[in-house]
């Protein structure tokens, strides 16, 4: 399972390494890596402001988490590439056998998280935060998770058609 994310972790290296100042350069892959940097820090707002973040502290401060090991697994190369591309180190190391090795003592070390993550709405949460604002931070993460979607083809389109030149 380690061995999968490692490998894909090192494919979106090489990727970067390849690629990464010519898709910086694309006018269009730009424009959309920084709308999806302000929309990442929108959700993050949301998620402050209705409290979801609170009660994750909360968690975290209680040892406790909902990053199982595993889940890296659904990180495809592309989406490992973004990260790169907005900074993020990719650095994955496991704190724990149940952990996703993405999880440090501060929280989720990437980026641009996967649907799978983003979308995780624990009972706790349901339970404690109004519906206005879950609806409100829902929506916040649907216009990251439309953006992120997209970036993604593009991302494969220019790597693809440069690979044929
Ligand atoms: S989503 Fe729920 S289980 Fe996960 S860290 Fe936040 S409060 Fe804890
Ligand atoms: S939010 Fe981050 S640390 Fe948690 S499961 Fe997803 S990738 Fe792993």
């Amino acid at each position: 399972m380690t061995q999968y994310i490692s490998n894909n972790i090192e494919s979106a290296r090489n990727l970067y390494r390849t690629f990464g100042s010519q898709l910086t350069q694309d006018q269009d892959i730009s424009c959309k890596l920084e709308r999806l940097k302000q929309l990442i820090q929108n959700t993050q707002e949301e998620f402050l402001s209705t409290g979801i973040f609170t009660e994750c502290k909360k968690c975290g401060e209680n040892a406790q988490h909902c990053c199982r090991a595993g889940t890296e697994n659904k990180y495809d190369v592309i989406l490992l590439l973004i990260n790169l591309l907005l900074g993020s180190t990719l650095y994955h190391k496991p704190i724990h056998p149940t952990v996703c090795g993405f999880l440090d003592r501060t929280g989720c070390t990437l980026k641009a998280k996967h649907a799978i993550c983003l979308n995780y709405i624990c009972e706790s949460i349901q339970n404690k935060i109004d519906h206005k604002s879950l609806i409100a931070a829902q929506e916040a993460l649907g216009r990251e998770l439309d953006l992120q979607f997209i970036l993604c083809e593009k991302i494969k389109q220019k790597i693809e058609a440069s690979e044929y030149c």
